[in-house]
């Protein structure tokens, strides 16, 4: 799988996509990730890649032609499955989009920033919008980085235990069981007795049992699901 993003603040995606889960998924060849900085096709010396919009309102507008010219430059190379804009209007994120996603074999993340971007690029150039909650943010990096991550821990062999992913929360639109380690006892705090048992059989039906009860009382609109 490859990932296009592309952003005015490139160093906003450094950190988050280089260790961890997905760092490792790089490293091992799972998913390739390429951070384009849209000032490449700025304009002018300063290379200008926002504006003042149209109607006088505040704010700084992401422009047209840079975002046109570099989603071209990445068009001419391969055919992408989708060009997803980061954006508190879109639909939100969660586990059914992360995994439809990570079976894509290329997609292009468009970050906005300031007040927003053209709306011309997303009724022309986007096909899929995605929010990742309902708040504003300065910029959809750290949006980004957020979908990548879901999508990038789905790909078989990112997770090294590959069934960890699917005992996840919002897998089968169920909270995952609570988990412990050791010590088994600290200061009179217990970990459940079934979980010492060894008994794959109970364990799996006390996880089981969990999740519903987590489910039913923490998140009952999942069930209705
Ligand atoms: N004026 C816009 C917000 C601009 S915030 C509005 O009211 O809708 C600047 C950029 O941050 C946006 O272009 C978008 O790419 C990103 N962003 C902000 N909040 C986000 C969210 N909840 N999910 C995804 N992207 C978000």
């Amino acid at each position: 799988m490859r990932i296009d993003i592309i952003t005015v603040v490139p160093e906003l995606l450094e950190s988050p996509l280089s260790h961890s889960i997905v760092g490792r998924a790089i490293k091992k060849g799972l998913v390739e990730i390429h951070v384009h900085n849209l000032r490449k096709y700025g304009k002018g010396p300063r290379q200008q890649v926002d504006d003042y919009s149209y109607g006088g309102d505040a704010g700084m507008v992401i422009m047209l032609e840079p975002v046109y010219n570099m989603i071209q430059e990445l068009k001419a190379e391969r055919e992408y499955d989708e060009v997803i804009y980061m954006s508190p209007d879109g639909e939100i994120l969660n586990q059914n989009i992360s995994n439809e996603l990570s079976l894509k074999e290329n997609i292009i993340i468009l970050c906005g920033h300031y007040k927003g971007i053209d709306h011309r690029i997303r009724e022309h150039l986007i096909t899929r919008e995605i929010s990742c909650g309902d708040y504003v943010l300065s910029g959809g990096e750290l949006p980004a980085a957020i979908l990548a991550d879901s999508i990038i821990r789905l790909i078989p062999g990112a997770i090294s235990d590959e069934t960890s992913a699917l005992s996840d929360c919002f897998q089968d639109n169920l909270l995952s069981a609570p988990v412990y380690t050791r010590p088994a006892n600290f200061n009179g705090w217990e970990v459940p007795k079934v979980l010492l048992s060894g008994n794959p059989k109970l364990i799996a039906q006390w996880q089981e049992e969990q999740s519903l009860e987590r489910t039913a009382r923490l998140r009952p609109d999942l069930l209705k699901k």
